[in-house]
C-alpha cells in the first residue's frame, strides 16, 4: 500500500515539523522545537540539496508487504518501497527502516555543544535498515569488528546474523542503481552499516 499525503497538504501551505538538537557533551538531544511556518518563507536549511523539504507535509508513508513502516520524501517513498519489498521477496528479512527523522545533529558545534546542521533524515531522503544489526561505528579507517567503536545500533555481524547487511548484497546494488549509496562504505573513519542516502553519509 502507498498514501501520497503530500500533494493536498502542500496546497495548505503550511510547513510543519518539530525536530531535536543533538548535544555533543551529552551524547545526546536534549532540546524538541517544534516549527510551522509558510511555505512561501523557507529557510534555505529546510531543504536539501534535492528539493527535498523537512516539513511533515512533504513526507509519504511506506508500507511494506511485511507491514514495516515509515515515513520518506514524497520523491523517493515509491523507490524505497519498490526495492525493499524486491529484497524481502528475495529472502533478506527487514524489522525495521527509519526514514524522516528531523534532528540537527551535524556540523559545527554552538557555544553550548548543540550540533547546527540538519542530518539527511531530517528531509526524508536517507534510510536506515535493521539498526540493531548494521551499527554506526567510530575509529574504523577499515573494518575491524575489535578496533572499530560501535555508537548507535547494534553489531553488524554479515554471515551470522541474518538481518546484517551483506557486502555486494542485492539491497546494495538496488539502492546504488537508484542513486543512494551504502553507510558501510563511507571513506574515514565513520562505518554507517544501517544508513543509505544519495551521498552516502
Ligand atoms: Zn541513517
Amino acid at each position: 500500500m502507498f498514501i501520497n499525503l503530500s500533494v493536498a497538504a502542500r496546497e495548505l501551505k503550511r510547513c510543519n515539523f518539530n525536530y531535536s538538537i543533538y548535544n555533543s557533551y551529552a551524547k545526546k538531544s536534549l532540546e524538541r522545537k517544534n516549527i510551522s511556518i509558510d511555505y512561501d518563507n523557507l529557510n534555505p536549511l529546510y531543504i536539501d540539496k534535492n528539493g527535498c523539504r523537512i516539513c511533515e507535509e512533504d513526507q509519504s508513508y511506506v508500507i511494506l508487504e511485511n507491514g514495516v513502516q515509515f515515513r520518506a520524501c514524497y520523491k523517493y517513498a515509491k523507490t524505497f518501497q519498490t526495492i525493499l519489498n524486491n529484497v524481502l521477496k528475495k529472502g533478506f528479512p527487514i524489522a525495521e527502516v527509519i526514514g524522516y527523522r528531523p534532528q540537527m545533529s551535524r556540523g559545527k558545534l554552538d557555544s553550548r555543544g548543540n550540533r547546527t546542521e540538519f542530518s539527511n533524515h531530517s528531509f526524508g531522503s536517507a534510510i536506515d535498515i535493521n539498526p540493531k544489526s548494521n551499527g554506526l561505528y567510530g575509529q574504523c579507517l577499515s573494518w575491524n569488528k575489535d578496533n572499530c567503536r560501535l555508537i548507535l545500533g547494534g553489531p553488524w555481524r554479515p554471515g551470522h546474523d541474518p538481518h546484517s547487511i551483506k557486502r555486494n548484497s542485492l539491497l546494495i546494488k538496488e539502492m546504488k542503481k537508484a542513486g543512494f549509496l551504502w553507510g558501510g562504505k563511507l571513506a574515514g573513519k565513520q562505518k554507517d552499516f544501517m544508513h543509505f542516502s544519495k551521498e552516502g553519509n
